[in-house]
């Protein structure tokens, strides 16, 4: 609804271009100007009511949504020149606490301020960094564009680094920008400039076409992933890399940007630490996963997500002694979808909180119901990165469990094993508290990272799952029994528990029986079942007639 005085201040705006919108903290829009309908295209009852999530795909990535989250948060007026890639202009944008909401105007700064700022030599430069930022960049591309060279950008994307503002606060993350800019600034050859693009990406723009240009990204991702001590805690990050290059991705400035933007948001999502170059077909897929991010707030919303659990079983008697609570969601259009089909891009728009908050209810609440049915079962849940490096986790675990009268010792966590050692001091006291209320901690995945056994011994772990690559073919693969020999003897000298994971055929059952692991858990034992399913199954493996033939099908 608007009122005259809106409409009034509406045509003032108009008059003097300017875009207005204004937003509750709801981020529901409340209000919004002629401009700003003109400037996206849209209609005013495609707005009014509706949050920009709902009508701008990558809203989360704008710099509206930079501006919005932190009026939220800090209560304070903020500005900021940024680039718009909806509008393909400069936009100088300014929020402002106002009424329970933000108000944020916007007007197109192209022409005056940036030049302004370029004389002045101001906008050019990161703050913090003192490198040149994204006006410097494009600034910079245009010249090469001008003089017709070929050349190549790489934007350097540090992954986790959230995890690192969360453990130290932003004024922690800020030096850890100043070091790792400064150690890849000492990294660049002649022939390159380095740049910041926003808060945790680097811009490396090297005067010439690709070849050669993996072994520079991986000179980059060695200098990223050296550890740096803040506070005195290390910690290790990781970087991802996507590319364009001139002439091949285009001719302007903004296209080769994005581009190589997407090639680094597809890194982000499938590879992590890797580099992936553009190439055609590209928006495609990325349209498909801005759709997917819209669904995924709308699943949260509408509980779309379930569990389901897989057993584990133990080798000698072949009863079940725990069960691993793994996501579906149940799209209402794609079906039944698998979670690698969604992780990424959740992770991506930073909406793994709030399914890890599903998880870890939902697995309590089954968890209840078992023992209802008076199964003592242990559930094993999978988290985010984010929520294993949050200490808000310890008291959310007790809350949930206790909630729901069911025992801490019921609740194992399980933790990849490239995650553990990447997140390594930021998580090491969680999970030590963790541990002291009686949850149980399994390192996932075993096999995959580079553990060394002070590690093991440091974490306080009970069990290692050792990945299912070393499972496959086991019984044939003389390289995969020496190793899984290798990790049953560490583990026993360690005091671990032992799961095989993936177990999917009797030859590979029987090999490990013959290594001595003592659980296993596979689709030869079980495939991932309802909750229902699961009482069923758990009543006739553990029912005493069944104990003395083990893994009878
Ligand atoms: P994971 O933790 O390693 O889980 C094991 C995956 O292997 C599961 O796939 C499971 O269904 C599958 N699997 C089990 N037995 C066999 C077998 O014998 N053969 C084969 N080929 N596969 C088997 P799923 O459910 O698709 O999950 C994939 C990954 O997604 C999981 O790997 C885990 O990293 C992640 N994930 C699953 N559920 C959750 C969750 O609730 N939260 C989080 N944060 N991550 C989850
Ligand atoms: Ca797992
Ligand atoms: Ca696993």
């Amino acid at each position: 609804m608007t009122t005259e005085n809106d409409v009034s201040l509406s045509l003032l705006m108009t008059e003097v271009g300017e875009a207005i919108v204004y937003a509750d903290q709801q981020w529901v829009v409340r209000y919004c100007n002629d401009v700003y309908l003109n400037g996206l295209g849209l209609g005013r009852e495609q707005v009014i009511g509706k949050t920009p999530m709902d009508y701008q795909p990558n809203f989360s990535r704008s710099i509206f949504y930079a501006l919005m989250e932190q009026v939220f948060r800090d209560g304070k007026a903020v500005a900021q020149i940024g680039y718009s890639t909806i509008l393909r202009r400069w936009l100088l944008v300014r929020a402002f606490p106002l009424k329970n909401g933000a108000l944020m105007l916007a007007n197109d700064a192209s022409e005056s301020i940036v030049k302004q700022h370029l004389l002045a030599g101001k906008a050019i430069k990161d703050p913090l960094t003192g490198l040149p930022n994204k006006l410097g960049l494009t600034t910079a591309v245009d010249e090469l564009l001008k003089a017709n060279k070929p050349f190549t950008l790489m934007i350097l994307g540090l992954d986790r680094f959230r995890s690192i503002n969360d453990a130290l606060g932003h004024a922690g993350g800020d030096m850890a920008l100043l070091e790792i800019s400064s150690k890849f600034q000492s990294a660049t050859e002649p022939d390159e400039t380095l740049y910041r693009l926003s808060a945790d990406e680097f811009v490396v723009l090297k005067k010439q076409g690709l070849s050669g240009i993996e072994k520079r990204f991986a000179v980059f991702k060695k200098v990223a992933e050296t550890p740096i001590l803040l506070h005195g805690q290390s910690f290790v990050l990781s970087s991802s890399a996507g590319i364009s290059s001139f002439p091949n991705d285009g001719a302007d400035s903004e296209l080769l940007l994005k581009r190589a933007s997407l090639a680094l948001h597809k890194a982000k999502i499938f590879g992590r630490g890797k580099l992936y170059l553009y190439v055609d077909g590209m928006e495609t897929e990325s349209q498909l996963q801005a759709q997917t991010e819209s669904d995924l707030r709308r699943a949260i919303e509408d509980n779309e997500f379930r569990l389901v659990f897989q057993p584990k079983g133990d080798m000698a008697t072949g009863q079940v002694i725990g069960a691993e609570a793994l996501i579906r969601w149940n799209h209402p259009t794609r079906g039944l979808l698998s979670p690698i089909s969604f992780l990424g891009v959740a992770e991506e728009c930073r909406l793994m909180r709030e399914i890890d908050l599903f998880v870890l209810r939902e697995a309590a609440r089954v968890n209840a119901t078992w023992r209802g049915f008076g199964i003592e079962c242990p559930v094993s849940i999978n988290l985010s990165t984010e929520m294993l490096s949050d200490r808000g986790l310890i008291a959310l675990v007790k809350d949930v469990f206790h909630d729901q009268n069911v025992p801490l010792n019921m609740l194992e966590i399980e933790i990849p094993e490239g995650v553990l050692m990447a997140e390594l001091e930021s998580s090491i006291e969680i999970l030590a508290s963790l541990r002291e209320m009686g949850v149980r901690i399994s390192m996932d995945d075993f096999g995959t990272g580079y553990s060394s056994f002070s590690y093991l011994a440091r974490f306080n772990i009970q069990t290692l799952k050792i990945d299912r690559s070393f499972i496959s073919g086991l019984d044939v693969s003389t390289i995969n029994i020496k190793i899984v020999r290798a990790i049953i003897q560490m583990a026993r000298s360690l005091e671990l528990e032992v799961v095989a994971e993936g177990v999917e055929t009797l030859g590979e059952l029987n090999k490990l029986k013959e290594l001595h692991c003592n659980t296993v858990q596979g689709y030869f034992y079980a495939k991932p079942m309802t909750s229902e399913d699961f009482i069923s199954f758990f009543m006739i493996k553990n029912a005493v007639r069944n104990r003395m033939s083990p893994f009878s099908i």
